[in-house]
């Protein structure tokens, strides 16, 4: 079977030293076993993008000689798609309108309690969309992180999969489009493996087997904070990729020798996908640059 991987920023900003480890993490993963790599941009959410950044981050991925295999996905141009499976969940009743408010989920102790589960409520009016939970996902596995635990209360919740704002659930778009798009294994961020156990339930409700996961481990700020377009992480230069990209293939465990740091950027690259393996990752949280 084909290893298939992929990249999928959400185009909220440029990229910036955090998104190019899992751009990188994920290239080397797939390119050192042959594999394909693909990039989906996530443009799930309206409010939170930026006008540009797509192209931005795409012109950024082929500086940087990162370059995808087939054509790029857009999450924008797949709404008909998500709604055929919301349409097909709440047609059978696994799915369900649900009124409550997010104050008053903090009043049931943080986990929804399956308030609207047998409401029948026929109307989508300021109504969110859940999905009962009928595969509750409570440990997995990471082949970075080994066992992940899930709190239970959070592995059993019938979680939103569209907002009462009319916004696609990321959790529900990212593993359509990962099953959609032959996805074999998950390569990014430390900061997503909370849903991971989500996404694994919908791949059994889907009746698909789930899929492989590599969470990376975060780069931090100097005052320890995610790295991130809310935090203002400063974009990475796209007019010269080659000190940036050694720091953050150092970051990811790479030894570059001189001569190594002297070559060109595709040879840098290159010499990343023959030279990588999960196993030189760090196992703590590092201070990124
Ligand atoms: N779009 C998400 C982000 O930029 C990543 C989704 C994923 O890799 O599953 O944080």
């Amino acid at each position: 079977m084909t290893y298939i991987g992929r990249f999928a920023p959400s185009p909220s900003g440029p990229l910036h030293f955090g998104s190019l480890i899992a751009a990188l993490g994920s290239y080397f993963q797939a390119k050192s076993l042959q594999g394909k790599w693909l990039v989906r941009i996530e443009d799930l959410d309206p409010p939170r993008e930026v006008a540009g950044a797509a192209d931005l981050i795409l012109r950024t991925l082929e500086a940087y000689h990162l370059h995808w295999d087939g054509e790029v996905v857009y999450q924008s141009q797949r709404h008909s798609v998500y709604q055929a499976q919301l349409d097909f969940w709440l047609n059978s009743g696994q799915a369900y309108y649900c009124q409550c408010t997010r104050k008053q989920v903090k009043a049931m102790g943080g986990y929804y309690n399956g308030t609207c589960r047998e409401k029948m409520i026929e109307t989508s009016d300021n109504c969110a969309i859940r999905l009962r939970m009928t595969h509750p996902v409570e440990c997995f596995n990471d082949k970075k992180h080994g066992q992940f635990r899930v709190p239970s209360d959070l592995a059993k919740e019938d979680f939103i999969v569209k907002r009462r704002d009319g916004l696609f659930a990321y959790n529900l778009a990212v593993v359509v489009d990962d099953i959609d798009q032959g996805v074999t294994e998950i390569v990014r961020g430390a900061d997503l493996i909370e849903p991971t156990g989500r996404q694994i339930s919908l791949y059994h409700i889907l009746n698909h087997p789930p899929v492989h996961y590599v969470h990376l481990p975060l780069a931090l700020d100097k005052l320890g904070q995610k790295l991130s377009k809310q935090n203002h992480a400063p974009a990475i230069d796209i007019n010269q990729p080659k000190p940036i990209l050694i720091d953050a293939m150092q970051f990811l465990g790479f030894e570059l020798n001189k001569e190594i740091k002297q070559s060109s950027v595709s040879e840098i690259i290159d010499w990343g996908i023959a030279n990588w393996t999960i196993d030189q990752l760090p196992d703590v949280i590092t201070e990124g640059s």
